[in-house]
């Protein structure tokens, strides 16, 4: 209503300005028409007129009218250069940033809202270099200020620095304009005013901050530099410190491209993800989702029964199936792809030289021309009270604890309801284990919705998990009856007792032992990247959990590409690293997997979102499977085909995923998921019947309630009388 008011208020204006013929006298010719009145007025009651000036300055800036131009020759030809400038640069600039704000009240939310993440790289780029561009487009006079006022507005640009760089912007042209209006006599037209000679000054001085800012870039850049010595020749082009995901793809995109690769590895190669990671998970996972099958056989027409199996052996595949994957990220593998690998604990001496303690013993120093830190992350483990001396497994440790025993953890402490705390906790139940799964959060799987939190819940407790959501770890103490996690429940102190406690809080990025301390790194939170995921040192990358964000393999994958890249190619092009649609899956049963917004994140972040749903419960291929539970929901732009997000909670939920996946990076709507030919009966038909949901709910009503008609009419003429 607000808004309505401010916009007639504003047409009103704007009509009665020309109504009372203000355009007309605002031309040069009028002006010097008029311009001995104007002189006596002046005369009469100068501080008057000055203000009268003044405030119709700001009015007509304001209201984006036309004549700001003839204003500023009339302040010139009234009030001398002096006066006139400063009386224009105030009024012009107040009048803009009135304009600016108009703009913002009346469609900067709308705007924003309807674009949303579309939007953010412009709302960044804003944030940071938004008074360069605004300086720059002040000191062109090519750029229409009233547009300039307009777009300004729609963005999150603060509305006082919006004043003093508009106002210093644009006082060189107000100073040729004020001026030109001294000669007033002399002057034909307003093209007259500037001269191609003037033009091609305002151009160069607006390109002058941006050569400007480039230019304290460059020093910056340079200035980390001061007091290490470069060396003149280098080892080699490319040296990568960890060999995990993140390290293994750097290096064979390096080699790939024929550049001269160091790839270090201190523990075993694969990292994170192949030997403590994914792969055991998934494995373990295989062996309990199976027992769990087992002992509901009776849902598929056969005899439950109690799997008989050695615990031992379980953790013997898990070892197998590590073993076969191996290969693929082995020694010989890179070293036949060209890598130079040395296994062994690298150190940054200066930006650009390594030293490698070597496992066999021995030590190699290395120069590079670049460096790519892939180091990755470790288990969190909280200060609590008692814990070290009660003992703890991680996910780190976990596999080579429970290798020897014969049976699972009789009684085993999940601390964390995060991906890992939940995965393991479920497998370890339908192993044997008794699991208590304690969270601090009122729910598990945070960063999903709600509804997901719910379901997860829910299915853990059916495997007869005791699920303690709000609890906050307290300490841990021992006596006679055992091991005991104290945990604080709505103000009530509650002792959980157990046999082995499993600490998966998540993960904090590996950062110090290695020389980032010494080279001024912060090594505080994660490293620390711009978008080409350059260290402070731009000669030094990061990529994969070290530096943090989103801790998978795929996305370590991802950033190693343009970490590399850019490491290696930099000095041409520049790539930024994109993480416009990265997908993820927890692996519990059933799975949840999602890409791009959640509906709790789309309402957090005022992002407008259209909510379309398909149950899997309807699905014949789930049924059949006994897996009819779960579903599809799918975030879309309100009336418009493009998807904001998925998330999908269902057995093979990482699998069905990806479909959406590609629709969202290459920008394909449901229409043409809809369009495609799913085989019948698989689960990934329930992609189609999500899509066909939103289509429903698009239907055209009014061209159906016609088209019915036209039916009616080609059976006899008579109108529908109901259903059929
Ligand atoms: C239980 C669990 C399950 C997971 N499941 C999944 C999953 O299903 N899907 C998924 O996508 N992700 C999963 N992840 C996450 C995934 O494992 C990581 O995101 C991934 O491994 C990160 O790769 P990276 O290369 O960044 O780091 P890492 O794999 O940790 O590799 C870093 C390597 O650097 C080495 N290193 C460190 N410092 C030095 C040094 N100074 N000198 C030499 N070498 C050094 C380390 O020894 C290590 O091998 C899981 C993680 C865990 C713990």
């Amino acid at each position: 209503m607000k808004k309505l008011i401010l916009l007639l208020v504003l047409l009103t204006l704007a009509l009665l300005f020309f109504a009372l013929g203000g355009h007309e006298w605002l031309t040069l010719e009028a002006l010097k028409r008029h311009q001995a009145e104007f002189a006596a007025l002046r005369g009469q009651a100068p501080w008057l007129t000055a203000a009268g000036f003044f405030l119709l300055y700001v009015l007509v800036a304001a209201l984006s009218l036309p004549g700001a131009a003839i204003m500023t020759l009339a302040a010139g030809a009234l009030f001398g250069l002096w006066q006139g400038l400063v009386l224009v640069s105030f009024a012009s600039s107040l009048g803009a940033t009135l304009a600016m704000l108009v703009a913002r009240f009346l469609l900067r939310d709308q705007v924003q809202q309807r674009f949303g993440d579309r939007l953010k790289a412009v709302n960044d780029g804003i944030a940071r270099d938004g008074a360069f561009y605004l300086f720059t487009l002040r000191l062109v006079p090519v750029f229409p200020f009233f547009l300039i006022n307009l777009l300004m507005g729609l963005t999150p640009f603060p509305a006082r620095r919006f004043y003093w760089v508009s106002q210093l912007g644009m006082l060189p042209g107000t100073l040729v304009y004020v001026n030109a209006g001294t000669q007033l006599a002399a002057l034909d037209s307003l093209g007259g005013i500037l001269s191609p000679a003037l033009w091609l000054s305002f151009a160069l001085l607006g390109i002058f901050p941006l050569l400007a800012r480039s230019l304290v870039r460059l020093m910056q850049r340079r200035r980390v530099y001061q007091g290490w010595q470069k060396p003149r020749h280098f080892d080699c082009n490319l040296v990568v410190i960890g060999a995990g995901a993140a390290g293994l793809v750097s290096a064979y995109i390096a080699a790939t491209v024929r550049a001269r690769v160091t790839l270090i590895e201190a523990g075993k190669m694969g990292g994170d993800c192949l030997n403590t990671g994914c792969v055991p998970s998934k494995a373990l996972i295989r062996s309990a989702r199976l027992a769990h099958q087992m002992r509901h056989a009776d849902r598929y027409g056969l005899c439950a029964t109690q799997p008989e199996f050695s615990f031992k052996r379980v953790m013997a595949r898990v070892q197998e199936v590590i073993q076969k994957v191996a290969p693929h990220d082995s020694v010989e593998r890179y070293t036949a792809l060209g890598v130079e690998v040395l296994q062994g604990h690298g150190r940054l001496l200066d930006p650009w030289t390594v030293e490698v303690d070597l496992n066999d013993g021995g030590r190699r120093r290395l120069t590079a021309r670049s460096v790519i830190i892939a180091a990755g992350a470790e288990p969190l483990v909280p200060e609590l009270p008692g814990l070290e001396e009660v003992g703890y497994l991680t996910s780190d440790t976990l596999w080579q604890a429970l290798a020897e025993r014969d049976s699972p953890p009789r009684r085993l402490l999940v601390l964390g309801g995060g991906p890992i705390g939940c995965e393991l906790a479920q497998a370890l139940a339908r192993l044997g284990s008794e699991v208590t799964l304690v969270q601090r959060n009122p729910r598990l799987m945070p960063k999903e919705d709600q509804e997901v939190s719910d379901l997860v819940k829910e299915s853990l407790t059916r495997d007869g998990i005791a699920v303690l959501t709000g609890h906050q770890p307290l300490r841990l103490e021992q006596d006679d009856r055992g091991k005991q996690l104290v945990v604080r429940h709505h103000d009530r102190e509650v002792a959980l007792e157990f046999d082995d406690l499993l600490v998966a809080l998540g993960r904090r990025p590996r950062l110090t032992g290695y020389g980032l301390e010494q080279l001024g790194i912060d090594t505080e939170q994660r490293l620390e990247t711009n978008d080409y995921l350059e260290t402070l040192y731009p000669n030094i990358y990061a990529a994969g959990d070290v530096a943090g964000g989103y801790q998978f393999t795929h996305t370590a994958a991802h950033m190693a590409w343009y970490a590399s890249v850019n490491a290696l190619f930099g000095q041409f092009k520049r790539f930024k690293v994109d993480y416009s649609v990265i997908p993820w899956c927890t692996f519990v049963d059933p799975e949840v997997a999602r890409v791009g917004l959640s509906e709790a994140e789309a309402r957090d972040r005022g992002i407008a979102c259209e909510v379309t749903r398909f149950g899997l419960d309807d699905l014949d291929r789930a049924i059949a499977d006994g897996a009819d539970h779960g579903f599809i929901k799918v975030l879309t732009v309100p009336g418009k085909d493009r998807i904001l997000g998925v998330t999908i909670v269902g057995e093979h939920a990482g699998e069905l995923l990806a479909e959406y996946v590609l629709a969202m990076r290459h920008h394909l709507g449901l229409n043409k998921l809809l369009a495609t030919i799913h085989i019948y009966p698989t689960l990934s038909e329930a992609n189609k019947y999500a899509a066909g949901e939103w289509k429903k709910a698009h239907a055209p009503q009014r061209l159906l309630a016609w088209l019915a008609r036209y039916h009616g009419w080609r059976r006899g003429g008579k109108q529908p009388q109901g259903p059929l």
